[in-house]
């Protein structure tokens, strides 16, 4: 059944195309401003998030602020706010008075969300066991499309390692992404949208696709459509192995997605034992050489890790060696040897 939350009327406030006008300000490509206007479609993101009465909320990139109304409105105990441009900084300022009018508490932070320390932005009492039920801590963004991949990387690092906000548990995120990205995410195995990005959200969260913005909500309007995701990380993630190694076999795994998945793998060693090595690979994981890397699961891939750590251990000097590095040599001296590079990723 689905029970009715109740929300919170703010104190009148002029709206967001008001105040865009008051304010003059107009969207900066640079940091891939595009705003959402409509009070009905920023309440139905934020419907999605879940629950949000006493939660700790980390909004990113709130920017004039209509994703932030529609938080306030489900009364977070605390709203942080993590925004770059700092022009933003009277109509957020004015979100945080009518707030704080209510009795409520929300923390404007200028800053880069890809470098911010977020260690000590929640409070140590709202920490839970991994194992436990998710903490009230819940991260939320509309995203810029320029900072969304690289952010989510980051972010499946430090859950791997429980770091951040993952030091208080299996903290939400609900983000959105460019709907090509959105659909690689959450791509099963044998899916054409199965990539790396894929493989490594689906080894430490359940990342779930709820719905797709049309890009001409948007203001100003993107050239592409926007999709909502929520990810939670897994009580026992898929793989025990380190994010480094893991995301490196699952890169060279993917760096020749149309080919078998053991020629990617074959790059992980140097020219001279890359046939016999990368068969080893193979053998060792119990699994067959031709399938395609679209169609490895998760366990798959964290058997062939498994089986490159114990080659690693065996023969410590493949460690050092570098695909890409050894090409660009061989591509200074034998230029017509070069191998064309079919990764497209990322
Ligand atoms: N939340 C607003 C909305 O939904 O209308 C704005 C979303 S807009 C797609 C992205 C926002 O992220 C902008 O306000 C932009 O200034 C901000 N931003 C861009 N890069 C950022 C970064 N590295 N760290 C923090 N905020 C950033």
């Amino acid at each position: 059944m689905n029970k009715k939350i109740a929300t919170l009327r703010l104190p009148p406030l002029p709206t967001i195309r008001e105040l865009l006008k008051i304010y003059k300000l107009r969207a900066m490509k640079q940091l891939s401003q595009n705003f959402l206007l409509n009070e009905n479609l920023t309440d139905k993101i934020i419907k999605k998030a879940g629950n949000l009465g006493e939660y700790h909320v980390l909004e990113i990139g709130p920017g004039p602020g209509g994703l932030t109304r529609s938080i306030l409105k489900y009364q977070p105990r605390k709203l942080i706010v993590v925004e770059k441009d700092k022009r933003f900084q009277p109509t957020l300022e004015m979100l945080a008075d009518a707030f704080a009018a209510v009795n409520g508490k929300m923390e404007i932070i200028f800053d880069d969300i890809m470098k911010i320390n977020l260690n000590n932005v929640f409070p140590m009492t709202e920490a839970k066991p991994w194992s436990d039920t998710t903490p009230k801590i819940k991260l939320i963004g509309n995203l810029p499309f320029n900072v969304s991949t690289p952010l989510i990387i980051k972010w499946l690092h430090a859950i791997s390692e429980k770091r951040g906000p993952w030091e208080f548990g299996r903290t939400r995120m609900t983000l959105t992404f460019q709907k090509e990205v959105g659909e690689r995410l959450v791509a099963p195995p044998k899916s054409i949208q199965r990539c790396r990005l894929s493989v490594m959200a689906q080894a430490w969260t359940c990342p779930v696709m709820h719905f797709v913005i049309p890009g001409t909500a948007f203001i100003p309007k993107p050239e592409v459509d926007v999709a909502l995701i929520t990810f939670v990380p897994l009580t026992v993630p898929r793989t025990q192995h380190e994010f480094k190694i893991f995301e490196k076999v699952t890169r060279h795994i993917f760096s020749f997605r149309q080919k078998y998945s053991i020629r990617g793998i074959e790059t992980l060693f140097p020219l001279e034992n890359r046939t016999e090595l990368g068969q080893m690979m193979y053998k060792l994981s119990d699994l067959n050489p031709e399938t395609r890397p679209i169609e490895l699961t998760v366990e798959n891939i964290d058997k062939l890790v498994s089986a490159y750590k114990y080659l690693l251990e065996k023969h410590p000097h493949i460690g050092l060696y570098e695909y890409r590095a050894s090409r660009r040599i061989v591509s200074l001296s034998h230029a017509k040897h070069i191998e064309v590079a079919e990764c497209t990723e990322l």
